[in-house]
Formats: structure tokens, sequence, C-alpha cells
């Protein structure tokens, strides 16, 4: 769905109306912008497709030319929805903002998919968020309460609204001042028709950082791995609490918040990023080695085979048999043409045991002592399915081993965690789990031991290096929304229903 949305045309008649009480107030994410680059849309196109990991579920491009803006979303894959020539052409200009979006539990309506666009006093403003605001409810309600009306349950819609009720005369001072009351985590990316903005929270928790084309055109992304396909170099972080300005001046750089000690989120290097990012400076792809590292430290085992879950438990198994000195085999490969838009089998057909996206390669497995390395348990769904697969090939026995610490608390800052009474580890003891899974051991990796992985000496527990809140429970901002009143939630829940 493509539309010019210059001041006069913008509607909400452009949104699909079928879903309009079926989002969750929670997303996880991927941002891109460039300012001033012929083929903007082209660049955001290729960017989005590298961050395509980080939402599947749909993608959504804002240009901007000669003070017009123009707006493609779909649900779906960038690679299926961005691929034609009428739909790059009606994305023109030089400057252009995309976000890919991985909606929660519950469908997802086009009216959600961002960037969002708005028409403000001084011209168009589109904007795209990676993260979740902790405090968008009560700020919501404050909102509708005086007037202003919603048109999407998105959190990031209240910083429109911030935006446009801001009193400061100016457009980036107007965004500083809504970014000064909202709680929790972003990465923000906007666009207005003379400045794109990258703007991290004080914390830090969710990644953005700043590229350059060879000749021109600076770029913000949530990672480094959209930069490297458009052959853009790595300039650096936009740091925690900093809002970085692009004009055709250049850069400009403001900390407009009160000083506080970096929170970055770790499963971004446990999960979430790419292996061949970098988070904060570093590989995501070596932490994850040194984590299967530190794992093989802590937990040692006479086995004949160490083996991924595939893909997100490769690295951290090559690091763990590196350092165990055991032989490392694909004992499980993966069907990559499984999307999440796969359609569910039936009970009937579930029951005969498809196995959609992983299958054992029998001939490594037969017989053998087996450590299954795998990044994470959330649900603990996946373990069950994937020990009882390598059993049923013939293992002798299977050791599963995670490259993380139990997962016992959901995440509020983006990361799609299900709520705690759903978290395997916060219901079950680690024997518990165990049987549960059908594993001959279970062994987490320690918090410190994912602290040294990612090159400290050990967690700090008074001011802890990262935001590590899935698996400590310590949240390093305020929970307003979630410590709301009854009534507030209430107020919360018919909003987001209409
Ligand atoms: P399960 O325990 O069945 O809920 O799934 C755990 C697996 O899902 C992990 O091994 C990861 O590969 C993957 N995973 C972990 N966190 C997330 C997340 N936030 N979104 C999607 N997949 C995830």
């Amino acid at each position: 769905m493509t539309d010019h949305i210059s001041s006069s045309n913008f509607s909400p008649t452009h949104f699909d109306t079928h879903q309009l009480n079926n989002d969750k107030f929670n997303d996880e994410c991927g941002v891109f912008g460039v300012f001033a680059t012929p083929e903007a849309s082209t660049h955001t196109v290729l960017g989005l497709h590298a961050l395509q990991h980080r939402g599947q579920e749909a993608a959504g491009i804002v240009s901007q030319a000669d003070g017009q803006f123009y707006s493609h979303k779909s649900l779906g894959h960038v690679a299926d929805n961005f691929n034609t020539k009428p739909v790059i052409e009606s994305l023109p200009g030089d400057s252009a903002i995309g976000h890919v979006r991985y909606s929660t539990s519950g469908g997802t309506g086009l009216r959600n998919v961002q960037p969002l666009f708005a028409d403000l006093a001084r011209g168009g403003f589109a904007v795209c968020h990676n993260g979740n605001l902790t405090n968008a409810l009560t700020l919501k309600k404050q909102l509708v309460n005086k007037g202003a009306i919603f048109q999407s349950t998105s959190d990031s819609e209240v910083v429109i609204h911030l935006i446009a009720t801001s009193t400061y005369p100016i457009l980036q001072d107007k965004f500083i001042d809504a970014m000064r009351r909202v709680e929790g985590a972003f990465a923000f990316v906007a666009l207005s028709q003379d400045c794109l903005i990258g703007a991290r929270d004080p914390l830090g928790v969710r990644p953005l950082v700043i590229g350059k084309l060879p000749h021109d055109g600076y770029i913000f992304a949530s990672e480094t791995c959209a930069l490297d396909i458009i052959g853009a170099d790595f300039i650096r972080d936009v740091e925690p609490g900093e809002v970085v300005t692009v004009t055709k001046e250049g850069m400009t750089s403001v900390k407009p918040f009160p000083l506080s000690n970096p929170r970055p989120c770790i499963f971004e290097h446990v999960y979430f990023s790419r292996p061949d990012s970098l988070t904060n400076g570093t590989s995501v792809y070596k932490v994850r080695k040194n984590i299967g590292k530190e794992l093989a430290k802590e937990c040692k085992l006479d086995a004949d085979l160490v083996v991924p879950v595939p893909d997100s438990g490769v690295p951290a198994a090559i690091g763990y048999a590196q350092e165990a000195n055991i032989p490392f085999e694909l004992g499980i490969i993966r069907n990559h043409y499984v999307g999440r838009t796969f359609i569910e089998p039936s009970d009937t057909i579930r029951h005969l045991g498809v196995k959609l996206k992983h299958n054992a390669n029998r001939g490594e497995l037969e017989g053998k002592i087996v450590v299954l390395v795998d990044d994470s348990i959330v649900r603990g769904t996946t373990s069950v399915k994937i020990v009882d697969l390598v059993r049923q090939a013939g293992a002798k026995e299977v050791h599963l081993y995670i490259a993380s610490p139990p997962t016992t608390n959901p995440c509020f800052y983006g990361v799609d965690t299900p709520d705690k009474d759903k978290l395997l580890a916060s219901r079950m003891s680690l024997e518990e789990m165990a049987k549960h899974i059908g594993a001959d051991s279970l062994k987490f990796i320690s918090i410190d031991g994912l602290y040294r992985a990612v090159g400290e000496n050990g967690r700090n527990n008074l001011i802890p290096q990262y935001c590590d809140a899935c698996f400590s429970g310590e949240y390093p901002t305020q929970l307003t929304d979630n410590n709301a009143s009854d009534d507030d939630k209430q107020f919360s829940l018919l909003t987001d229903s209409h």
C-alpha cells in the first residue's frame, strides 16, 4: 500500500481496520534512516532487508522529496513487498526512514506499521521506534483526557502527540521535550523535511549506530549489518542518552538527559542481534563464541559431540567445542524456508510428528553422547522437541547446555518474552526443567560467566553494566504502566480496543 502523504491527503483511511482489536502495546523491531543520498528508498529497502531478523511481521518506509512525504507499508517480509520498480518509484527523494516490526502475540494491523507520520504545524514528520516505552499508557491517558485522538495502539504514537503539543518553537527541541517525558527503552529514527534525527534512551537499552556512505549521506541503523549491505562505513554508536541530528550542514549532537550509567540490553548479544553485527563496538559473533567457552569452563562433560541448535546456538556451540576440545558436528539441520507465516499444521498432522523447522542428521548422532547447545530457553517448547529429535535419532545421551542464564522475567523494553508464568525457568527448578525437557542433564551459563563473555570481569551487582532484567528481575527504569492502578489498566484496555 503506497501513499503520497503530503500535508493535504494523509488520512486514517490508509489503515487496515480489520484488526483494530488485536494489537498489543509492545514491539521488537529494526529501524533505519538515510539522509541526503540519491536513491534513499533503495538504500532503506536494503537496510531493512539486513535487519529482517529483528521483525518479520511488517515493514514500512517513508521517504521525503521537496517537503512532500511518501509512504509504503505492508505486512510480511521486506523482500516480498519492496521488490518492484513501481514500489521504489513511489518512494522518491533523497531521504527516507524505515522500520521492520515484530508484533507480539495477537495480530497486527497496518495501522500499527511504522514509520508513523504526522502533519505538524511546521511540516511533515515521520518517526520509527525500536524498544518499548514503559509509561506510554499513562501518557496516553493524559493526552486522551486533553482531547488527543489516537489512530494506532503503538506506544510510539504517544511521541507524535507529545511533539505536536510541545510548546518549544523548533522541531529538534520539541522532539527532545517529548523524549524527556517518556520512560523505558527507545532507539528512534525520525525524519522531517530538513533533518534526520537518531536518538537513544538514557540507558542505551536498545542499539542504534551511525554510518556514512562513501561519498555522502549519513545513516542511522539498529545494527551494523545494515551498513555493510550498502557499503556504508560504521562511524560509531549513537551514545546512550544522545540525540543526533543530521542536516544538509552536517551532524550535530546533544545529550539532553540527566547522566546515568549505560545499561545496554545483554540479550542483544545472546540472541537478538545478527552475529555479523557489532553491538556496542563488540563483535556479536565473538561474544557468542566466548559465551560457549565460558560455558565449557563452567560445565565440563566427557561427551563425544557438540551439536548446536541451528541457527541461534551455532556460535556458542563452536566456542564450547573449541574450549572443551570435543568434535563439533551439525547434528541438526534447519529448513530455512519455514517463516513465521507458515501455516501451522492441523493437530492430526502435527501428531504425526511433522518436523517443520529442524531435522536430525541421524548418521552423526547415533550412539553418541551429545552436548546440545542453544542460546536460551523461553517457554521450553523448542527444547522439548529438539531433545526428543536428537534422542529419536539414536543419541545415547542428550545434555542440553544453554548459552544464557535462566530467563525468569519478562522484558518490558521491547524483546518479546511472554508473561512470567509462561517462562519455563520461572515455573520450575533446574531438575524439574531437565525432566520436563527430557534431557539427561541441563546446564545454564552463570550470570557472571555471561558478563565475562562480553568482556567484563563479572557482573557489578551494585551498578550492573547491562540490562539483564530477563535473567535478574532487576529493571533499570520505572515500570510506570505496569504499576498503574487497576482503573488505569482498565483505561488502557478500553483505548486499546478502539
Ligand atoms: P522456547 O523456549 O520454545 O520458547 O524458544 C526458545 C528459542 O526461541 C530460543 O532458543 C531462541 O532461539 C528463540 N528466542 C529466544 N528469545 C526470543 C524472542 N524474544 N523472540 C523470538 N525467538 C526467541
